[in-house]
């Protein structure tokens, strides 16, 4: 996607709206799929980074299967086209009657606590086969928000509480056909990850029915110039060479899955605001936009850095600038960057916006969603109308006076 395209897709859709190019998509996902030196492993796109549904069609034609965090996901997905068992359902801390109906429609199942465990045991015994999601107490790095593998984390079942797994499974003849880790997304060490798996090849040493291991996801992409980024071949070569072994040890061939989010979609998408104020103070010069944290709150939630552009001034002076959004709270989308001179009106587009951009998106203050647009061969094409406010009111009851 060139700036002209971008800049096109701005005038004819508006402003703000997310743009993502779907050979980017495409490219991101092959290089994946084929950086695990010959073994086929199998890639479950966690759809909480993007859900709309042109993009899992799209992933869904590559040959993806599905990671879901919610019942709600799992119903994305089917209405996408997906078949249940292309379908990875990993929630937590949710209602019995979640799982349930997660079984009913038959997606499979990764379990993340010895609560559920008990219950699932009491009520399916070994009709259906589980994955169980292990904690295996690696802190990755990065924003606590983000990194979920750590000792204090929520998610998963401690890797030294294998043994009352063992003893529950045993208990209710539970058939654990799956093991899983999720460490965040800011593993930064291939060593990290490595270690994270050589837990996970200990833990199924109790385990005698695994079908496959999913080691999550924790790929990183580039933020900006400089950064550390996952060398995808380099770690895929240690892992697929550590997992053979693993599989030679076992006695048997296991499936390699992951759940790739921000690796495959993340660098797609571009979010296009415009300049509504220049604003000069005694300390900085603020460039307000027509975009906020209700529209894309990692920079705020996370303190992640997204690159910005002017895509209409690409030959001004360059300037240091504060880029703000207009909501009511300090919502900096990045301080004390240079940038060519923005002026009222000029378009800019922000960096990564394809991850946890729309996904992530709100009402605050009112203010409606953007419009979301997919380029497919060089064409923008509408995949998401603007909100309007009826969206914003449509659930609201008036109370009679
Ligand atoms: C969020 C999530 C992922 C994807 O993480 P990324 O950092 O976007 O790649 C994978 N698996 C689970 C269980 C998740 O919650």
């Amino acid at each position: 996607m060139n700036n002209k395209t971008l800049l096109d897709t701005a005038k004819k859709f508006g402003t703000p709206t997310y743009v993502y190019n779907a050979e980017t998509i495409q490219n991101q996902y092959t290089k994946l799929k084929n950086a695990f030196d010959g073994i086929d492993v199998k890639l479950h796109y966690a759809l909480k980074a993007l859900n709309n549904i042109n993009v899992l069609r799209l992933l869904k034609k590559e040959g993806s299967g599905l990671d879901a965090v919610s019942i709600e996901e799992v119903h994305l997905g089917l209405r996408a086209g997906f078949e249940a068992n292309q379908i990875m359902y990993t929630p937590n801390c949710v209602d019995f009657s979640e799982i349930e109906e997660a079984i009913s429609i038959g997606v499979h199942l990764n379990i993340d606590n010895l609560s559920t465990l008990e219950k699932f045991g009491n009520k399916y015994g070994n009709t259906i086969p589980i994955c169980i999601r292990i904690n295996p107490h690696i802190f990755a790095g990065g924003h606590n928000n983000i990194s979920v593998g750590h000792i204090d984390s929520k998610f998963g079942i401690s890797f030294y509480q294998l043994k009352h797994v063992v003893r529950i499974a045993k208990h209710y003849n539970i058939v654990i056909n799956g093991l899983h880790m999720h460490t965040g997304s800011d593993i930064l060490d291939p060593d990290v990850f490595l270690r994270g798996a050589d837990l996970l090849y200990e833990a199924a040493n109790e385990f005698p029915d695994l079908t496959f291991l999913d080691f999550g996801s924790g790929f990183k992409v580039p933020y900006k110039e400089g950064d550390i980024v996952t060398e995808i071949e380099l770690i895929g070569k240690k892992i697929a060479d550590s997992f053979r072994n693993f599989c030679k040890n076992y006695g048997r061939e296991l499936e390699l899955w992951f759940e790739p989010g921000k690796y495959i979609v993340s660098e797609s998408g571009k979010l296009i605001v415009q300049a509504t104020i220049i604003k000069q103070t005694t300390s900085t010069v603020f460039v307000g936009v027509n975009s906020g944290q209700n529209h894309l709150i990692r920079p705020m939630f996370y303190n992640a850095y997204h690159k910005i552009e002017n895509l209409s001034n690409p030959n001004g002076q360059p300037k240091l600038y504060s880029i703000v959004g207009y909501i009511c709270e300090s919502d900096t989308f990045g301080y004390d960057r240079m940038i060519p001179e923005v002026r009222e009106g000029d378009f800019l587009a922000i960096y990564n916006a394809g991850a946890y951009g729309f996904s992530m998106s709100n009402q605050y203050n009112a203010r409606l969603r953007p419009a979301e647009v997919l380029v497919v061969n060089k064409e923008p094409k509408l995949i998401r109308k603007r909100e309007t406010l009826e969206d914003i009111y449509r659930n609201e009851i008036i109370l009679e006076d």
